[in-house]
C-alpha cells in the first residue's frame, strides 16, 4: 500500500500542445492517502481513463512526476509500480480455468502454492464463481468474465494500489450493488488505496470516502459526499452532483446583496467587486422553502418521486426546482425563500469563499 502524490502532473495526447485545451488532463497536483477510498467521478471523455493510467503507468504524463511513498516512479512499468488494475471490459486467459485466471497473478509473484489456493478460493468467494472454479473462462457469459478481471485485480494483497476504472459496467444492477458492497467491506478489511472511476453519482458517492470530481480534463474539486452536496466548489459539481442538480442564477452583486431580475437576496457577505465577472448563485433544491412567504414564483409543473415531489418554477423568468416532502401541500401564492447556509456564490463558475 502507497501514498500515491500527483506532482504537477499534465498530459497531451498530440505533440506539441500549445494551449490548455490541447490538454486532455489539465495541472494535477495532488496527494492520494495511503488507504483511502476514492472515487473519480465525472461525465465521458473527462479525462478519468487518462489520470487512471497515468497513475498505473500505462500512460507516461507529458508533464510532471508521480511518487508511490516519496519515491519517483514516473519512469516504472506498471509492474514495476506494483498496482492492480481493472478495465471496463473483461481482461482475462479464455482458454484457462477461472481458478487459474485468479492464480495467474500469484504464481507470477511466485507466491508459495498453499497460499495461491487460500487467496483464490477466498476470492472466488467474494466474487461468487466458487462453483464455476474449474471451468474454462471461455464459455461464460460477459458478466461472469468480468468478475474474474475484479477477482483478479483483488486477488493480490501486496499491492501498492488498485485501480478500477468503470469494472461494473456490463454487470446486472443487482450483481452491481452486490460487488461494490464487497469492495467496500475488502477497503475496510485490507486498507488498500483504491481509486474507482465512475461516470455514476450514486455508484461514487457510495463507494468512496473521497470523491474526485472532474470536468473537462481539470479536477474541479476533491471531497466528501457532504461537501460536494452542501459546498459545490465549481457550478459543475453543483449540476452534476444531486438530482436534480443545484439551481443556478445569474445576479449583480452590490456590497452584500445579489439582484437577482427585481429580486434582491441577501448574501450576508461582501464578496471583492469584479464588473467583468459572471457571477452566479448556486441553491440546491433542497435548501428551497416553497411557502407563502419570500420572493414570488410561478409554479410550473410538479413531478412525483414516491418519496418527494420536485416543483419546477419560474423565478424572475429563470427555472428553478424545488424538493418538497411528498405531503408538503403547494401554496396557493407560492413563494420562495432560501435556508440557512442554502446560497453558494460563484464567480466565473467557481465558489466565492464566504457564508451566505
Ligand atoms: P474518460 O475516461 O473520462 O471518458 P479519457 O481519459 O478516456 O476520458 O479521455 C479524455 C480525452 O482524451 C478525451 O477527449 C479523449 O477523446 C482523449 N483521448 C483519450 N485517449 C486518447 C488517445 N489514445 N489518443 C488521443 N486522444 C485520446
Ligand atoms: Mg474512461
Amino acid at each position: 500500500m502507497a501514498r500515491i502524490n500527483l506532482d504537477h502532473i499534465r498530459h497531451a495526447y498530440g505533440a506539441k500542445p500549445k494551449s490548455d485545451d490541447d490538454y486532455a488532463l489539465k495541472e494535477v497536483h495532488h496527494e492520494w492517502v495511503d488507504g483511502g477510498a476514492y472515487a473519480l467521478l465525472g461525465p465521458s471523455g473527462c479525462g478519468k481513463t487518462t489520470l487512471l493510467n497515468i497513475i498505473s503507468g500505462l500512460l507516461h504524463p507529458s508533464e510532471g512526476k508521480i511518487l508511490f511513498d516519496g519515491k519517483d516512479v514516473t519512469n516504472l512499468s506498471t509492474p514495476e509500480r506494483n498496482i492492480a488494475q481493472v478495465f471496463q471490459f473483461p481482461v482475462i486467459y479464455d482458454t484457462m480455468t477461472v481458478y487459474d485466471n485468479l492464480a495467474f497473478p500469484l504464481r507470477n509473484r511466485r507466491v508459495p502454492e498453499a497460499e495461491v489456493d487460500r487467496k483464490v478460493r477466498e476470492t472466488l468467494e467474494i466474487i461468487d464463481l466458487t462453483d464455476w472454479a474449474n471451468r474454462r473462462a471461455t464459455g461464460l457469459t460477459a458478466d461472469q468474465k468480468q468478475k474474474i478481471s475484479l477477482g483478479r485485480g483483488l486477488v493480490r494483497s501486496d499491492v501498492n494500489a488498485i485501480l478500477f476504472d468503470e469494472p461494473l459496467t456490463v454487470i446486472d444492477p443487482h450483481m452491481k450493488w452486490m460487488l461494490r458492497t464487497e469492495l467496500k467491506k475488502l477497503h475496510r478489511q485490507f486498507g488498500h488505496t483504491m481509486v474507482y472511476v465512475t461516470h455514476d453519482q450514486t455508484e461514487a458517492l457510495t463507494f468512496a470516502d473521497k470523491v474526485v470530481v472532474m470536468y473537462e480534463g481539470e479536477i474541479v474539486q476533491i471531497g466528501t459526499p457532504d461537501e460536494l452536496f452542501n459546498r459545490p466548489a465549481h457550478t459543475f459539481v453543483g449540476y452534476f452532483i444531486g438530482s436534480p442538480g443545484m439551481n443556478l442564477l445569474p445576479a449583480k452583486i452590490q456590497n452584500a446583496s445579489a439582484q437577482v431580475g427585481s429580486q434582491t437576496i441577501d448574501l450576508g457577505f461582501a464578496p471583492p467587486a469584479d464588473a467583468k465577472a459572471k457571477m452566479e448563485l448556486g441553491i440546491r433544491p433542497e435548501f428551497i422553502t416553497l411557502g407563502g412567504e419570500g420572493l414570488p414564483v410561478t409554479i410550473k409543473k410538479v413531478e412525483d418521486t414516491g418519496r418527494q415531489k420536485i416543483v419546477r418554477a419560474e423565478f424572475e423568468g429563470l427555472p428553478i426546482a424545488v424538493v418538497m416532502d411528498e405531503d408538503e401541500a403547494l401554496p396557493t401564492d407560492a413563494k420562495i425563500s432560501f435556508k440557512p447556509g442554502g446560497v453558494n456564490l460563484y464567480r466565473d463558475s467557481w465558489r466565492v469563499n464566504g457564508e451566505a
